[in-house]
């Protein structure tokens, strides 16, 4: 399965490119013990856990026919249970009130943990061969601080962390709204005695909602606020699986709720602060979007490399002719340019409080999460183009490659499309500037 790789036990794969820099012996400034140790651990996990299932469940694929294929609770389970769900869920730092409450993967201090950890953590479980399987299994899991949940007693937000229930997080509504968030359409009526909401409406493309016990779920409610709910599934919540074109394990879901009602206990945050939280979710998203695009490409590459140095056309190996060196050339400036440019927003955002890095770095996260988008769909492309017909071919070396192209939009769509977030980024920045001379009067932005 997959393209010929060479392993070696201290520098994961020799294929140039195939690791990040550190990785490969080059000094970093931002690798310490703990990140190292993580890496170990977290790809010693995958490998024992995650990837046999996956090349069973792949290879059960190719011989059935049969697209869809559903993670096992007991691998949820086994996430939590190894450390993974909770340092997910948290980002760039472990809140107080989590820690000591739930392992993490490689018995990593919470006072350590940072925005690298965070990179690895994620950029080790995307190279499980894709995002359909992390995202299946952490779809819904990250952001949204402990703090926010005081009003529903954090069941819900337990039973996740702990891999006992999960929780889909369904924000944007069917066509009426998509990209423009502020637009959705599902109702929140509160009854006259307070305790209660009913909500109606729907919402599409909600990942890992057909596994999900719990909705979170944006709102808007009679006073034009938008309000988010945690919304249990019962009888009145209607999930259907979504046949999208990669990404099967995702459990995507189109969900509706009929007159469901929901206790005003599971409220996160106040009334009418919904929307505060959303935008305040979408940062972590956008950047662990990006780490999973960047892995995506890595293998592409790595792919791509040991193809054209095993490969012979016209006598002679693949790498031999000056054209594909130019291609493998291309694609790998690509792929440590996205690299660097992650390393040193993690870097800043970790050295800000959390208000400066919203107003100074929300637009740059939305600029990293485009431009890693794009790089991954010319990386990915160049990669089949290289490698013929095997990469357009469900299962042999263009395996990863093949993937990897159905699943390329599921990178560039959620978690704010490309077009809107570079739109997002240069709005921020003209915004911000500030004229020495005068005001610019003409400004719509
Ligand atoms: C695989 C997948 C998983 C998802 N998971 C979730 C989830 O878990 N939870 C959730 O809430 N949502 C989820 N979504 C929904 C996702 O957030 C939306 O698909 C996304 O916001 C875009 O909305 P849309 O698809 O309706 O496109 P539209 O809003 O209809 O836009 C269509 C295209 O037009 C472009 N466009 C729109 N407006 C403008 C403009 N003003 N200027 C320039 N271009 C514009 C967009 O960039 C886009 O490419 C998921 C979607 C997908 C595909």
């Amino acid at each position: 399965m997959g393209a010929t790789r060479v392993e070696t036990k201290d520098f994961g794969s020799q294929i140039p490119y195939a690791e990040p820099p550190w990785l490969c012996g080059l000094p970093s400034p931002y690798i310490r013990d703990s990140h190292r140790k993580l890496q170990r651990a977290m790809r010693d996990w995958v490998e024992k856990h995650l990837t046999p299932w996956h090349l069973r469940t792949s290879s059960r694929t190719l011989q059935t026919g049969k697209k869809s294929s559903r993670l096992p609770q007991d691998l949820y389970k086994a996430c939590a249970e190894a450390g993974i769900l909770m340092p997910m869920a948290a980002g760039a730092t472990i809140p107080q009130e989590w820690r000591n409450s739930y392992p993490i993967m490689g018995d990593i201090e919470a006072s350590e943990w940072d925005g690298f950890h965070d990179f690895i953590i994620h950029d080790e479980m995307t190279r499980v061969g894709g995002i359909g399987i992390p995202n299946g299994l952490i779809g819904g899991l990250v952001g949204h601080r402990p703090s926010a949940y005081q009003h529903s007693k954090n069941t819900a937000r337990v039973q996740q962390l702990t891999g006992t229930a999960r929780l889909a997080s369904s924000m944007i509504n069917v066509a009426e709204a998509g990209s423009d968030v502020q637009g959705i359409t599902t109702t929140a009526v509160l009854s006259a005695d307070g305790t209660q909401y009913t909500v109606n409406g729907q919402k599409k493309w909600i990942t890992g909602g057909t596994y999900a016990k719990y909705f979170l779920t944006l709102t808007r409610t009679a006073d034009q606020g938008f309000t988010l709910l945690v919304i249990p599934k019962d009888s009145t919540v209607t999930v259907r699986p979504m046949e999208m074109c990669g990404s099967a394990c995702a459990g995507t879901a189109f969900v509706e709720f009929d007159d469901t009602v929901v206790p005003v206990t599971n409220r996160v945050g106040e009334q009418g602060g919904g929307l505060a939280c959303v935008m305040s979710n979408f940062n972590h998203e956008r950047l662990f979007i990006s780490f999973q695009a960047m892995r995506c490409a890595r293998m592409c590459l790595e792919d791509a490399i040991s193809h054209a140095i095993t490969r012979e056309t016209f006598g002679q190996e693949l790498a031999s002719h000056a054209v594909v060196r130019h291609k493998l050339a291309n694609m790998a400036r690509e792929v440590e340019a996205l690299h660097s440019w992650i390393e040193t927003l993690v870097y800043q955002l970790g050295n800000l409080n959390e208000r400066d890095s919203i107003a100074r770095l929300a637009g740059q996260t939305a600029q990293l999460k485009a431009h890693s988008g794009i790089v991954l769909e010319r990386v990915v492309s160049q990669g089949i183009q290289l490698m013929g017909g095997l990469g357009l071919t469900r299962g042999g070396r263009g395996e990863r490659l093949e993937r990897i192209w159905r699943d390329v939009k599921a990178i560039t769509i959620p978690g704010g499309s490309e077009d809107i977030l570079l739109d997002l980024s240069i709005r921020r920045a003209i915004r911000g500037l500030t004229s020495p001379t005068e005001p610019r009067k003409s400004a719509k932005i």
